[in-house]
């Protein structure tokens, strides 16, 4: 056999590995993958929900980024036939390949490495279209922002870029003891569901998500400035007003719609 199996963890590729059987449990339930679905795990680590998911799900595809893990992952779970390695970035990871023409959409797991975790949800929201759901460890102050609510401290460019496209749950918090090494923080657990456009949020007209993003940045420039300061650049205060908006509100007090609507005056401006 190749490399020795005694992996130690390595702070630049976020490792803290799960230890805990009752978090293990808890995500795995929460998950309930059944035998017809196509699972995807972000970071199997040294396999904690692997091993889980395997057994339960239809087709398990992992992504692992630490070639020196590779071994540890094929020694145990190689002789699963429904089990694929990609020894590979997630955050380069072209997500669309591992869908089989017609089959179902995927449902993503991972206990995330934290330092990779918001650039690989907006790579992710890129993605939603043939994604189900995802199941995301994650430091508890961005499942936070994830999450959060116009009105709010956490509420901000995150919170609306995902829950434009998701609806975004907490399910529970984990403490730093179940992960080896410890964390110095809480972590949590998040749900995110893509949501087709049959609901009430308002939709971007010939705009794309990156308009978005830049408006939601742009107003959120300086937190405690007025809309009108913030925008002054890109949109009139009589522009924010025809969008039934006060100007002189602050972005934390918008709803998404709200920005949609910013979004779509924005780049309607640059049509004309
Ligand atoms: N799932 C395992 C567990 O729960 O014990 C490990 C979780 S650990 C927090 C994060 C894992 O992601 C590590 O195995 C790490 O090597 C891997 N990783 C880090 N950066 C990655 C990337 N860009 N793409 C894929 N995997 C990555």
């Amino acid at each position: 056999m190749g490399k020795p199996l005694n992996h130690k963890a390595r702070k630049r590729f976020g490792q803290n590995f799960l230890h805990d059987s009752n978090v293990i449990e808890r995500i795995i339930s929460s998950i309930a993958a059944t035998e017809t679905q196509h699972l995807v795990e972000i970071g199997p680590g040294k396999g904690a929900l692997t091993g889980h998911l395997v057994n339960s799900a239809g087709k398990l595809d992992v992504i692992e980024l630490d070639r020196d893990l590779i071994p540890v992952l094929e020694e145990k779970f190689s002789a699963f036939s429904n089990f694929t390695i990609y020894s590979s970035d997630a955050l380069k990871f072209d997500f669309g390949s591992l869908l089989a023409k017609g089959s179902e959409k995927l449902r993503l797991v991972g206990n995330l490495p934290y330092n990779i975790s918001t650039p690989l949800i907006f790579h992710l929201l890129d993605n939603v279209s043939i994604i189900e759901d995802m199941h995301f460890m994650l430091q508890k102050e961005v499942v936070e922002r994830l999450t959060a609510s116009p009105g709010t401290k956490a509420y901000g460019r995150l919170s609306i870029l995902v829950q434009y496209l998701c609806h975004a749950e907490q399910l529970f918090i984990v403490p730093p003891g179940a992960f080896s090494p410890a964390p110095k923080i809480d972590s949590a657990i998040v749900q995110l569901t893509p949501r087709g456009p049959v609901n009430n949020i308002h939709q971007l007209k010939n705009a794309e998500l990156d308009d978005l993003s830049f408006i939601a940045k742009t107003s959120f420039a300086q937190r405690r400035k007025t809309l009108r300061n913030n925008l002054k650049k890109i949109l009139s205060p009589e522009q924010i007003t025809q969008c039934g908006i006060d100007p002189v509100r602050r972005a934390e007090t918008l709803s998404i719609n709200e920005f949609v609507a910013l979004t779509n005056q924005y780049v309607q401006s640059l049509e004309i």
